[in-house]
């Protein structure tokens, strides 16, 4: 799929034509990855953040929210939580907190890949903790750790600098961070949000190949939802949309498109079915992510104490559920679309996840 035919469908607005988009993601997703839905439960064990991302609730200009960072004790106890719920793999998340040492998050690792589990194979863990040092992501990788999560946010070098300021000193880099993620061994995962303000149409377009281009591992994609708290969600001078007409829309059925795209792009990619997407879209959001080119979901285990606190975007969907109570919800979501749900690690399937030719016949 050229840039063309990536522009033609996402502005493509006609039902039964998407119909033939939804179709191929699906198909593409089938050949792939199969119709194992893998689960990834998501443990947000800091909510402490040193950057001042305009589109974020945890910046860090913004006060009051009262922050949290959980004891290592108590992410091993959601480790072993999630291994109870028959769970392949764990993600750590945070905003980015330096108070979080290497060392620590070293000995976190170590601890959960020691773990036992029913069928022997250890947990798998996804990092995404935000912009870390070359020697902690190095140190963190000996520690076991399998894969890491960092959202390139947008393509556009000065849309990025305007949503994503650099720190002190510290030029901020994430699609050289990638590659270097890549050279350490780590499966790598990336994405950006559909429709943040300054997005337009010939961006998400790039975004999406940049995707193959970086050959991920994992893709996330979900809408951008406005927090009220943030420059962006105010649109404060500067941080406004585009024109009408330029400015990508952040509807769910325009995430669906991108993840379609994204699946035909990168047919052996994990795609998770964002929570963003459920939030926007309670109905239906998980469901439609999964039957356009999603093969994963990502169940909170973060304790129900600290969720509200992790606050980067409002109403966030099934925030006072217990870890059991989504994983029952989830698994039946799975089943009645006709999906298994996935056992083991679930990790990258072939050599080359994202295609270097269009290997399927995709204009519409
Ligand atoms: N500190 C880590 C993790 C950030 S949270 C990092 O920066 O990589 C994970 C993702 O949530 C972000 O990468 C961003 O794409 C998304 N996100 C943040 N604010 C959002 C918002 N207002 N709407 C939708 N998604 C948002």
């Amino acid at each position: 799929m050229n840039r063309d035919e990536i522009l033609t469908w996402l502005r493509e607005e006609d039902p039964e034509k998407l119909q033939g988009l939804w179709t191929l993601a699906d198909t593409a997703r089938q050949q792939g990855v199969g119709d194992a839905v893998h689960l990834r439960g998501l443990i947000e064990l800091s909510s402490h953040c040193v950057r001042s991302c305009a589109y974020c609730g945890l910046r860090c200009g913004r006060k009051p929210l009262s922050r949290y960072r959980m004891s290592p004790d108590e992410v091993v106890d959601c480790a072993r939580q999630g291994i109870r719920l028959g769970y392949g793999t764990v993600v750590l998340q945070t905003g980015e907190d330096p108070g979080l040492r290497a060392p620590d998050v070293a000995e976190i690792v170590r601890r959960i890949k020691a773990l036992p589990t029913e069928s022997g194979v250890p947990l798998a863990v996804t990092l995404s903790l935000g912009e870390r040092a070359d020697d902690e992501l190095a140190l963190w990788k000996q520690a076991g750790a399998n894969r890491y999560l960092l959202r390139f946010e947008t393509s556009d070098p000065l849309l990025f600098a305007r949503i994503h300021p650099s720190l002190p000193g510290r030029p901020s880099d994430r699609v050289a961070m990638l590659r270097r993620l890549r050279t350490l061994g780590y499966e790598i995962g990336s994405g950006v949000m559909v429709g943040i303000p300054g997005q337009a149409w010939g961006t998400l377009a790039d975004d999406l190949l940049l995707f193959r281009e970086l050959d991920l591992d994992m893709i996330g994609i979900g809408p951008y939802l406005p927090h009220p708290d943030t420059p962006l969600g105010r649109g404060d001078p500067g941080f406004g949309p585009l024109e009408p007409g330029q400015q990508v829309p952040s509807t769910a059925q325009m995430t669906c498109k991108a993840v379609a795209i994204a699946r035909i792009l990168c047919p052996q990619a994990n795609i998770p079915s964002t929570t963003a997407l459920a939030t926007l879209d309670p109905d239906h959001g998980r469901e439609d992510g999964l039957s356009r080119g999603a093969n994963v979901v990502m169940p909170n285990l973060t304790p129900v104490r600290y969720r509200e606190k992790y606050d980067i975007y409002p109403d966030k969907a099934c925030l006072h559920e217990t870890a059991e109570t989504c994983a029952g919800c989830l698994r039946g979501r799975i089943e009645q679309l006709g999906r298994v749900v996935g056992s083991g690690q679930g990790g990258r399937m072939g050599t080359e996840a994202c295609s270097s030719v269009a290997q399927i016949a995709v204009s519409g």
